[in-house]
């Protein structure tokens, strides 16, 4: 990875450009407009995070450098066969886009996951590493059930969600491949096969990396993705049955029930010993949100959520057949538009309700419609294009 200091002049210059009043008021005002919480405010911190408590959503627009990473910008606009675009040429273009991203997928938290997470309080839960172990887990079918949710209720989210989404997974396919990675790949054979705990440890971070590929990465690169581990991939047949009615469980406590079927299944892999718990959490990739999800002590003053019930239909990546679905879809023909749309730009709350329509009395798709930022016309026209 980049780090923070050696970004180019030109690539600081647009991450300070970006990080104004002005794209930050326009950022929570979408936040609290999409997520309902009028209460809401929205930070963009050089943090390398993106997560929210409730109340707040923090957000670095640089978040793993992506905005400023050509390769794995153009490589996502290749793999989304989105043809000449701006993104990977246009760092300002990029930290909108990324932005707008990481915002949606935090509001997808706030309106359909229950938090604090219940897995905190959880007696059978008896050790930090079964509670890390069990976070981890949850993040990943909550993120895919979130996502698959957002697109089948709303429009206009996918191509965001994709995006993002591509991006980390070619990220993690680099480092997969990466000099690091494949050291650890020797020790996995080597060392720590005399060290049963941390041998536990890795083989745990390959699982959990299957069900990322599977659930949130795009079905193409899952392809490209190195072997994983003969025993971490017979935990993953032994257990895909189960993700894949997790992920589509409407309700926070379905899901939770479904998430505690597959722990119960991989519980012969989760380590004990700090060691080796160190060892898998360094050895799992980056996703948005982990101090939303991990334990810390954000959750004693966590504005509660109940987490709102949906039944989508397929995910973000796929149809429930299994077929891949890479290009961006509208939802299931509902559009969500303002009710006063010219009252959003000058900043009052009373805006921020949402109303439901009938697709077919709408013309033009919502989350442009309704911004008078408007915030990347070459999106507005692409997606308009393609739906
Ligand atoms: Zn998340």
């Amino acid at each position: 990875m980049i780090m923070r200091e050696i970004l180019s002049s030109e690539a600081k210059k647009a991450l300070k450009d970006f990080k104004c009043e002005k794209i930050r008021m326009r950022e929570e005002s979408f936040a609290k407009m999409f997520s309902g919480r009028n209460i809401l405010k929205l930070s963009l911190i050089d943090c390398n995070e993106a997560y929210t408590d409730g109340k707040s959503i923090t957000i670095d627009p640089a978040w793993q450098n992506i905005f400023c990473n050509k390769s794995i910008l153009a490589g996502t606009e290749r793999c989304m066969e989105l043809g000449s675009s701006p993104w990977s040429k246009d760092r300002f273009q990029a930290l909108c886009l990324i932005t707008r991203a990481l915002n949606i997928h935090e509001c997808l938290h706030l309106i359909y996951t229950r938090f604090p997470p219940m897995h905190l309080n959880d007696e059978r839960l008896s050790s930090l590493a079964k509670r890390k172990a069990f976070g981890k887990l949850a993040n990943i079918i909550e993120d895919a059930y979130i996502e698959a949710a957002g697109c089948f209720e709303f429009d206009n989210l996918e191509f965001y969600l994709k995006f993002i989404n591509t991006s980390i997974a070619l990220m993690d396919l680099n480092y997969a491949f990466s000099p690091e990675r494949k050291a650890g790949g020797e020790k996995l054979t080597g060392e720590y096969m005399d060290d049963s705990e941390k041998y536990k440890a890795t083989i745990l971070a390959e699982y959990m990396h299957k069900c990322l590929a599977y659930l949130i990465y795009p079905p193409s690169l899952n392809l490209s993705m190195p072997r994983f581990d003969p025993t971490a991939e017979q935990y993953f047949a032994n257990t895909k049955h189960l993700l894949d009615k997790a992920v589509l469980t409407p309700s926070p406590e379905g899901r939770y029930n479904a998430e505690w079927k597959i722990f119960e299944a991989i519980k012969d892999i989760i380590p004990e010993t700090d060691a080796a718990l160190e060892l898998f959490c360094s050895l799992m990739p980056n996703l948005p949100g982990a101090p939303s999800h991990d334990e810390n002590d954000m959750f004693s003053d966590f504005q509660q959520g109940h987490g709102r019930e949906c039944r989508p239909e397929r995910m973000l990546f796929r149809l429930k057949n299994g077929t891949p679905n890479i290009k961006s879809e509208t939802g299931r023909g509902n559009c969500y538009v303002l009710e006063k749309s010219e009252e959003y730009g000058s900043g009052t709350g009373s805006a921020h309700r949402l109303f439901q329509e009938r697709k077919d009395s709408v013309t033009f798709p919502v989350f442009f419609s309704a911004m008078p930022y408007c915030m990347i016309p070459s999106i507005t026209n692409l997606i308009m294009v393609k739906g």
